[in-house]
């Protein structure tokens, strides 16, 4: 009776696996899902989200998937992360292998929750069966990091969740575990299977400390991702090579300019003339534009900004663009009607 009762629920779990994945799939529009790439010599690098705290249905929050080496890594985890890995048929859970916070900004942040949570869920968009492994800086004192202050704050805030899923849907406890890997200062932080991230110290503002970007080597190819910085000789220099060039650009009207509550925002943030002298002065490949913030402004004249100071190659990144980065950098946009990229 044990053993046939079993069998019934293995066969009962296999019908379930198979119809979720049917339906997710077939949802998601992706003839062949692979949470992996085939493993090449390139780096593929998917924009997830190009906005900033603006809960735009366009733009969700800053966001990047950088796959090498045959691991998927994610950059920040914005608002609607978990979305838009499901529009690509990869897992939030099995299919992401690090992620890397660049300063605790919510807009960077506020997909985490979810990114987490979903991940440890049964079903092709979850199934982690180990720990979310999560990188972000420190400031060097004793004092706990931003991410452990994180991993620590999910664990008590969704306590319940964990214990209910573990016990209903026998989640495993490992799964629900948030690994925590801080540093302090400019180093490789990460280095497995031939692929190298950098973490490297961008000017924020003064308050926002620590802030990072990070730049990902991969036998001859690399990008370069600015995470939230003012204009930033470290960037230039730790980008000095690179193939792709992903940074933030705020832009505002003139008359958007003049209002007192802004000012102190647009501080912060690289202006597009600024952007087109570090795109000018790092020559990358490609330079592309996320973390896009358009005040009193648009697409047409962020690009014409950009030229007074920059005549090279540019894009301003759109949600779930997909550079390869081979000899050249490929550009494909993601075609929301067929639900994939061009052939
Ligand atoms: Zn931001
Ligand atoms: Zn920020």
């Amino acid at each position: 009776m044990v053993a046939s009762g079993g069998m019934t629920t293995l066969r009962y779990m296999l019908a379930c696996i198979a119809a979720i994945s049917a339906l997710v799939f077939s949802r998601s529009g992706t003839a062949s899902a692979e949470d992996k790439p085939p493993l090449s010599k390139d780096i593929v690098v998917t924009l997830l989200g190009t906005g900033a705290p603006l809960p735009s249905p366009a733009r969700f929050g800053p966001a990047t998937l950088v796959q090498a080496g045959g691991l998927n890594l994610l950059f920040d985890a914005g608002r609607g992360v978990t979305v838009r890995l499901f529009q690509l048929g990869t897992s939030s859970g099995s299919g992401i292998d690090a992620v890397f916070l660049t300063h605790y900004h919510s807009d960077h942040v506020a997909g985490l929750p979810d990114l987490w949570m979903t991940g440890y869920m049964f079903g092709p968009f979850g199934s982690r069966a180990k720990a979310m492994r999560l990188w972000g800086p420190s400031d060097g004192t004793s004092a706990p990091s931003g991410v452990a202050k994180i991993a620590k704050g999910l664990a008590e805030a969704f306590s319940d969740d964990v214990r209910i899923r573990q016990l209903d849907e026998h989640v495993s406890a490992a799964a629900t575990q948030i690994e925590v890997r801080d540093f302090h200062g400019d180093q490789v932080v990460f280095d497995e299977a031939g692929v190298k991230v950098t973490a490297f110290a961008v000017n924020h503002g003064d308050l926002i400390k620590p802030s990072v970007g990070y730049r990902i080597d991969y036998g001859a190819r690399s990008v370069t991702i600015s995470g939230d910085t003012k204009f930033d000789e470290n960037l230039i220099k730790h980008a000095a090579g690179t193939d792709l060039l992903i940074h933030e650009v705020f832009a505002m009207s003139e008359q958007m300019a003049k209002l007192p509550q802004l000012r102190p925002i647009a501080a912060h943030h690289t202006s597009p003339e600024e952007a087109g002298t570090v795109f000018s002065r790092v020559k990358p490949k490609l330079a592309a534009y996320s973390h896009i913030v358009l005040l009193g402004t648009d697409v047409r004249e962020l690009s014409t900004r950009t030229q007074s100071t920059y005549l090279g190659p540019l894009e301003i990144g759109e949600d779930l663009m997909r550079f390869t980065i081979g000899d050249r950098v490929v550009t494909k946009r993601w075609n929301a009607e067929l639900r994939k990229y061009p052939d």
